[in-house]
């Protein structure tokens, strides 16, 4: 085969192989390939069964179920249908009685570096008191109420309360717009917002309260009888009368009251309503089930984590997002974790803070997104105080990405600096709609691939298909498909089952398979899942098809030179579709000519690595690129602008609108 011909999914063949050694094997939950192998073959024997063991195993039902899963009205699939249990009682009161309610719970570390502890009986106790002035203000199961709170302790206890008394939340990201949050209102139908006057990141002070005021005064936000205001700084905030009340004070209206029961809700009662990011359109409400969905975030908190007792778990992610629901706000407390809840920044007050606090907290977990790596290894190499070098980082045990896929050379970084080459990484392939890991390696077991989110888990039936739902081989790429329904599965978006059922069940596959909306290849070997990329992320150059996360591993590759990089297409008359390469570079911004020239350079180090129907046609060049604020690339917008089209799409996600004018100019 000539290079010019050489297709994408052969290329940039990833050798390296990281076999777990025996520290990570000895004492594993699922230790070594033949015990995961195992579970997955009682999945495929006795789907049924195996289900049914693990959710009697690892929940506890107020009403036993006698179903396990209810195929009759596909694709909206439900999961131990006649059973009944309470997410917050499997999370809390659980614990009681047992050795894990004297345990810390959360470690609190503020923006400021203050650190505060709680228990798990603490915990119950402020969530239990927390539902009783819910319950006070007229909130009652079923409602839904919208939580814009700061990542504090404060946060957790909102979601908890929620669950604890049957209202289904829906946590706005205290990042997003007033605009953001009027939509979301709306589209809910929500009676409550549950706020902070500010939050504090980065050492400012952000208003979040005047920004529920903005989105409410937007209009049409009817639904709307009480904003609970909890003080996270002095600050005054402005009240409106009737509406308005203060964490304090709806706490002093119930003082004296007793514990508050766990409402049992059937287990197919919706926990929450979140929002995806926005990152490929407007906003869906994707619908999580309680029961399903709390088996598979405690589940996957052992699988993937191989969670033990003493372990110090931190994900970085915000509550505002999938990942802080499920490995913040649920996994790790239905999982008798002790875990990190973190309010501020990664570059506050320097880019080493990650480092700083995992050395101060004795951090055995650790769980972050390719973003935050990515930007961390930027400033490792320009700040040296901020090095992972200067910490001791020896507690460490495990580490994880999450959001994206990881280019090799980061994982490299991430294993060789952070994990000092001795901790698997587990990169976990998973969604908003799939509530909780589906594609990860498991850290006692898979032997790791740099770039690879390797194999489902057990009872996950993922496969590659064509666009009529046919099976492909390895080695060729296609859609990422769940041939079976899973517990924790998306049940629908809210207020619109037919948007469910046309974006995650297409006909044309049968309408009962779940279509990821990703591209991904399996290797020739091992059978491993590559994910190449959103499906509209993949090219066709002169009848190539070309997956954007391969040029932009190897435009990442040149690590001397390029820090980021995002490739989108654009339509061109010669080829069908143009390469066009958005690139941050590690030095500051190039002069004209230097743009030219380094464009020049970037395109032959493209056509060495992959071939020259790769090399992008177009380059340009900015300080960052446009991002959701949970840090994704915002290919969206990258895509108009390869068009040269005028920027029509909602912005309110988008994090750094200033960038959009710096990368006006291609080369
Ligand atoms: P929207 O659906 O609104 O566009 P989003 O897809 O960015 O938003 P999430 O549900 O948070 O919102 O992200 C899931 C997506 O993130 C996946 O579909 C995939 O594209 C990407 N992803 C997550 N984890 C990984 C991973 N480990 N490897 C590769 N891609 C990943
Ligand atoms: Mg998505």
């Amino acid at each position: 085969m000539s290079s010019t011909s050489k297709n994408i999914e052969s290329v940039l063949v990833e050798t390296r192989v990281f076999p777990p050694d025996e520290r990570a094997t000895k004492g594993a939950r699922i230790s070594g390939m033949a015990a995961y192998e195992a579970l997955c073959k009682e999945a495929e024997t006795d789907f049924d069964g195996f289900w049914t063991r693990l959710a009697r195993e690892n929940i506890q039902w107020t009403k036993p179920f006698t179903r396990t899963l209810d195929e009759s009205n596909a694709p909206f699939y439900q999961w131990f249908g006649d059973g009944e249990l309470n997410a917050s009682a499997n999370c809390l009161d659980k614990h009681i009685g047992t050795p894990t309610e004297n345990k810390t719970a959360i470690i609190f570390e503020a923006d400021d570096g203050a650190v505060t502890k709680i228990t798990y009986k603490d915990l119950l106790t402020r969530v239990s008191q927390f539902a009783n002035a819910l319950k006070a203000q007229g909130i009652r199961k079923g409602d839904r109420v919208i939580v814009y709170m700061p990542m504090t302790i404060e946060g957790v206890i909102a979601m908890q309360a929620c669950a604890r008394i049957g209202a289904t939340h829906s946590v706005v990201f205290g990042g997003f717009s007033a605009k953001a949050l009027q939509e979301r209102i709306i589209d809910a139908g929500a009676v409550a917002v549950i706020t902070a006057n500010y939050q504090l990141r980065g050492g400012k002070e952000l208003p979040l309260k005047a920004i529920v005021d903005d989105g409410i005064a937007q209009g049409g936000c009817t639904t709307i009888k009480t904003v609970l205001v909890y003080e996270r700084t002095l600050t005054d905030w402005k009240r409106v009368e009737g509406r308005d009340i203060s964490f304090t004070e709806a706490l002093a209206e119930v003082e004296g009251q007793g514990p508050c029961a766990p409402e049992p809700v059937n287990a197919e009662h919706p926990l929450f309503i979140l929002y995806t990011s926005g990152s490929t359109g407007k906003p869906k409400g994707v619908q999580h089930a309680t029961g399903g969905y709390l088996l598979w975030a405690k589940l996957t908190m052992d699988w993937t984590f191989d969670l033990r007792p003493e372990d110090v778990f931190w994900c970085t992610a915000d509550i505002g997002w999938i990942t802080g629901h499920t490995y913040v706000a649920y996994g790790p407390l239905a999982a008798g974790a002790t875990q990190v809840v973190f309010e501020g920044i990664p570059t506050y007050p320097s880019a080493g803070r990650f480092w700083q606090m995992i050395e101060k907290h004795k951090v055995s977990i650790f769980y972050t997104a390719p973003t935050a790596i990515r930007s961390l290894i930027k400033a490792a190499e320009s700040d040296e105080k901020s090095h992972p070098d200067r910490f001791d980082l020896s507690s460490l045990r495990i580490l994880g990405t999450v959001g994206e896929p990881i280019n090799p050379e980061a994982w490299m970084w991430y294993h060789r600096n952070i994990g000092r080459e001795r901790c698997p990484i587990v990169d976990t392939f998973w969604q908003t709609e799939t509530g909780g890991h589906v594609i990860t390696p498991l850290p006692g077991a898979t032997p790791l691939v740099p770039g690879s989110c390797t194999l489902p888990l057990p009872g996950i039936m993922a496969a590659i298909v064509d666009e009529t739902g046919k099976d492909l081989p390895n080695g060729a790429g296609g859609m990422l498909v769940i041939k079976r329904p899973w517990p924790s599965m998306i049940r629908t978006i809210w207020n619109d089952p037919e948007r469910f059922r046309k974006s995650y069940f297409p006909e044309e596959m049968g309408g009962t398979i779940y279509l990821a909306g990703d591209g991904a290849v399996r290797s020739a070997d091992r059978g491993y899942f590559r994910i190449t990329g959103r499906i509209d992320d993949v090219l066709n150059v002169s009848g190539h098809r070309l997956g954007t996360m391969e040029i932009e591993s190897a435009l990442v590759s040149k690590t001397d030179l390029v820090a980021e990089a995002a490739v989108v297409g654009r339509p061109d008359d010669v080829t069908g579709e143009a390469v066009c390469a958005f690139v941050v570079l590690k030095r500051g911004r190039p002069t004209e000519d230097e743009a030219r020239q380094i464009a020049a350079d970037l395109r032959n180090w493209v056509a060495k690595e992959i071939g020259p129907i790769a090399k992008p046609k177009d380059i340009r060049f900015g300080d960052n690129l446009p991002k959701t604020r949970s840090g994704k690339i915002m290919r969206r917008l990258l895509r108009s602008i390869a068009k040269g089209e005028a920027i029509t799409q909602d912005t309110s996600t988008l994090e750094n609108p200033a960038i959009l004018e710096q990368l006006g100019q291609a080369y």
